[in-house]
């Protein structure tokens, strides 16, 4: 796939100035946040979380738009008595579950979602899986994985939960090769994603997590991956555990990302140049478009980045490769430097980088770069607006689709609009 620009490799090298690493105090909600959006992704899933009444308060405020459905998550309350441990917890967890199934027979897949409260109390939620496993399969799989906040982050939680369905997908005798993305797309993104593919003569295409789960996509050597979120790190390495090989690639946000994701795969898959241009340039040209209406808005504007969600460095080179915007500070909670070496390719090299966080110190830097934006967590922008600083919530860059060409123009907007409201408020 030599001569085609698009296809190209930039292999400057990534070596770059000091990157500051902290393990101080941080602002970060917990991994139960992706019941949120992993809910609607996994259509016949239940995420039950084992947990506290904090925990339920979370995710009802998180997802408080649930009122027209039923919803398909809920909380199995630890109690007091539970954390004195005066009652069987597992008794009690085998009660409301099998309260739960009687009620709902459209549950196929549940997730028991621990907490920092059952982990405190080191309930065992991989046994009480098993167990429940045993009793309700073949109409329900019961699986596990942590929720809990204590030392992660809240994208983690897809992380893990990915990670639980892999040893579950079934072995592929293909002898063909297989693609594979990994991780949650909104559904019109993985459509879109499809015809792209199907389009390169790429036929034999799945996806992580399924829309339901009875779809789970077999898995073996001859299985390619390519991550669509750069925080799956565990997932990955369960995926290569069952012989599947991660394609090379940075994070499909915007056109450029897009394009160098696509042409991972086609790469991989002998797709010629020709074919390769032919099927990305209309969507190319719709992304270049729909970003060329944020120029004037965005060009020139200084951003920092809290490390909140792990999207961090994809969307600063995205927003300042693509928009112009200007890099300040780009915190991450963990820089995983091989799932992300071609977007560190792609920062420009004055940028400040920093992994981790010790949230007083960065407040103090934040302040000092003087930023037009700031991309953090709920817990810092509301105090940050209250002093005039506008903000943007990382987290909606989680709830709202932002891959692929079709929604570079959206990923532009979430930045534009904080930054016009709060024109509009000076006026
Ligand atoms: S899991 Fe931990 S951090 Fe998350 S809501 Fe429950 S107690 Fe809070």
């Amino acid at each position: 796939m030599s001569g085609n620009t698009a296809l190209k490799r930039d292999t400057r090298d990534s070596t770059r100035g000091e990157i500051i690493r902290e393990r101080g105090q941080r602002e970060v909600f917990c991994g139960l946040t992706g019941i949120v959006w992993l809910h609607r992704k996994i259509q016949d899933a239940f995420f039950l979380v084992v947990g506290s009444r904090t925990c339920a308060h979370l995710i009802q405020s998180a997802a408080g738009v649930m009122i027209f459905a039923e919803p398909r998550f809920a909380t199995a309350i630890i109690s007091e008595r539970d954390l004195a441990g005066l009652a069987d917890m597992n008794d009690e967890l085998d009660r409301e579950v099998e309260k739960l199934l009687a009620r709902r027979p459209d549950i196929k897949l549940l997730f028991l979602v621990g907490s920092c409260p059952s982990e405190v109390i080191k309930l065992d939620l991989s046994r009480a899986a098993e167990r429940l496993s045993g009793r309700f399969m073949p109409d329900v799989r019961v699986l596990n994985y942590s929720g809990s906040g204590i030392e992660t982050t809240f994208t983690q939680g897809e992380d893990a939960c990915l990670a639980s369905l892999v040893p579950e997908m079934p072995a592929s005798t293909s002898a063909e090769p297989e693609l594979l993305v990994a991780g949650a797309l909104a559904d019109v993104v993985e459509d879109q994603f499809r015809t792209l593919f199907a389009d390169l003569g790429i036929e034999r295409v799945s996806f992580l997590p399924p829309q339901r789960s009875g779809e789970l996509p077999a898995i073996g050597s001859n299985t390619r991956y390519l991550l669509a979120q750069p925080f799956l790190t565990d997932t990955a390495r369960a995926l290569e555990e069952r012989g599947a090989r991660r394609l090379d690639a940075p994070f499909p946000l915007g056109e450029e990302g897009t394009t160098a994701w696509l042409a991972a795969a086609a790469r991989e898959w002998g797709v010629s140049d020709e074919v390769f241009e032919r099927v990305t340039a209309p969507g190319r040209e719709r992304a270049r478009l729909a970003l060329g209406r944020y120029q004037d808005e965005l060009a020139g504007k200084r951003v920092f980045f809290f490390p909140d969600s792990q999207l961090e460095v994809p969307l600063a080179r995205f927003l300042a490769r693509e928009l112009d915007m200007q890099l300040t500070e780009v915190g991450t909670p963990y820089l995983h430097r091989e799932h992300l070496a071609r977007e560190l390719e792609w920062l420009p090299d004055d940028v400040q980088l920093s992994e981790g966080q010790d949230v007083d110190k960065q407040i103090d830097r934040c302040w000092a770069a003087e930023p037009d934006i700031v991309v953090c967590g709920l817990g810092l922008a509301n105090p940050f607006e209250a002093q005039g600083i506008t903000t943007k919530w990382s987290i909606e860059l989680l709830f709202t689709p932002v891959h692929g060409y079709e929604q570079a123009g959206d990923c532009a907007e979430l930045f534009a609009r904080p930054l016009r409201r709060r024109e509009a408020l000076r006026i």
